[in-house]
């Protein structure tokens, strides 16, 4: 992996170098909370610097005491006098502003949880990678609106990017089967979502009831949608494409309905290389807080006779076209991943408040692409504040867009 560099946290903390210090952004996710799980069942191994996240103070505060964390920044300056209040008495700092945000991730902990979701979590997920941290990046949206320069500020400062993502994680385990240069291709693996077997017919009329009921996995609402349009796995070429320099045609997609093997490796010898694991998010999270070394993980054990059967398929772009989009963009380059990604964000959001229907989303993404390329909207991002810039502008043009687009779609 690029950026990858040898673990020294003593040499980072000044503190006991069997201790981790670690920073969790976007402490009050599903990501998040697994890791708290994580932390609370490994008390004496880690120690919390900070923690982070939107707005939820009460939530925030709760586990900041539960974790012992230094500070506790939240990016709504109107959740800061509750989160102060709340945190009265205990000698845990509190801060409040996006800018308190890139603090927690600038101060000095070894290791660092990126779970911020979305395009926002890309200047504090930087700030931790441009002073040398351990990076264990769930964002996968920093990743696709601006991977080439993340990846490029990365190697220069020497940090350590750990995929969170299963299928990445799973792909970082199994990379280390063989030498770079003898892979021939990679496989991410995808449930299929909620709507797997459906017409694109039954899709039109989908509720988002029905897409946030995934088949086997519990996580975020945006993530979840991502999974019943393909959308994320889409996002997750394009994560896996930088995160491992792979160009697209080594990069391919399998429907695995179960969630059982999350990523492959196939060498030119032919031998292929799986990880399999329970789809419990605490596997690959456990993994990036032990790496390079392992903690007694509490998810469920893989019984394999119990499940008797894992079953493929080809994905189906025809009836899950935001796949092909994502695809598309990627091999495209340039401007059209950050806009592919902002017009999804703006996408999701309509479609969870009853605005656009769901096969509305591909739509609109297909739409913002379409006028941002008329536009001129094609370069790449050298520096988060220029991927930030078309995030924004593509967020508009979506937003232009919606009415006709959900119009057409319903
Ligand atoms: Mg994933």
């Amino acid at each position: 992996m690029k950026g990858v560099s040898a673990l020294q946290p003593s040499a980072k903390t000044g503190s006991r170098p069997d201790i981790r210090s670690v920073t969790l952004l976007g402490a009050t996710g599903s990501i998040g909370a697994s890791t708290v799980d994580l932390l609370k069942r490994e008390r004496g191994r880690y120690r919390v610097e900070a923690v982070t996240a939107n707005g939820n103070a009460g939530q925030l505060a709760q586990l900041a005491r539960d974790v012992g964390a230094r500070l506790a920044a939240v990016a709504d300056p109107a959740a800061y006098r509750e989160l102060k209040d709340l945190l009265a008495g205990s000698g845990i700092e509190a801060a409040c502003g996006p800018e308190s945000l890139v603090e927690a991730a600038s101060r000095p902990a070894d290791w660092v949880m990126a779970a911020i979701t979305g395009a926002k979590g890309l200047e504090p997920t930087l700030a931790a990678v441009e002073r040398g941290a351990i990076v264990a990046l769930a964002n996968k949206e920093c990743m696709v609106c601006a991977g080439t320069l993340f990846m490029r500020r990365a190697a220069a400062a020497g940090a350590t990017v750990l995929p969170v993502d299963s299928e990445h994680n799973a792909l970082f385990q199994a990379l280390g089967a063989g030498r770079r240069e003898d892979v021939s291709r990679v496989i991410l693996t995808a449930s299929g979502g909620p709507f797997r077997t459906w017409t694109t017919d039954a899709m039109r009329a989908a509720k988002p009831e029905q897409a946030l009921r995934h088949p086997n996995w519990v996580m975020g609402a945006k993530v979840t949608i991502d999974s019943a349009t393909l959308m994320n796995k889409g996002l997750e070429l394009i994560e896996a494409h930088h995160l491992f320099g792979l160009p697209s045609e080594m990069i391919d997609v399998l429907v695995h309905p179960q969630s059982v093997i999350h990523g492959m490796v196939e060498f030119r010898d032919g031998s292929v290389v799986a990880q399999l694991g329970s789809p419990d998010m605490r596997i690959p999270i456990a993994h990036c807080l032990a790496w390079p070394g392992r903690l007694d993980g509490p998810a469920a054990r893989l019984d394999l006779a119990k499940l008797k059967t894992l079953s493929f398929e080809e994905p189906d772009t025809i009836r899950f076209p935001a796949l092909a989009l994502a695809r598309q963009a990627m091999e495209q380059g340039g401007a059209a991943p950050t806009v592919l990604n902002a017009a999804n964000e703006v996408a999701v959001g309509e479609f969870l408040c009853g605005k656009l229907g769901f096969t509305g989303i591909a739509a609109l993404v297909e739409s913002t692409l379409d006028r941002a390329e008329r536009r001129g909207m094609t370069r790449e991002p050298t520096t988060a504040a220029e991927a930030l810039e078309i995030d924004h502008v593509s967020r508009s043009m979506a937003s232009e867009l919606l009415l006709e687009i959900a119009a057409k779609a319903s």
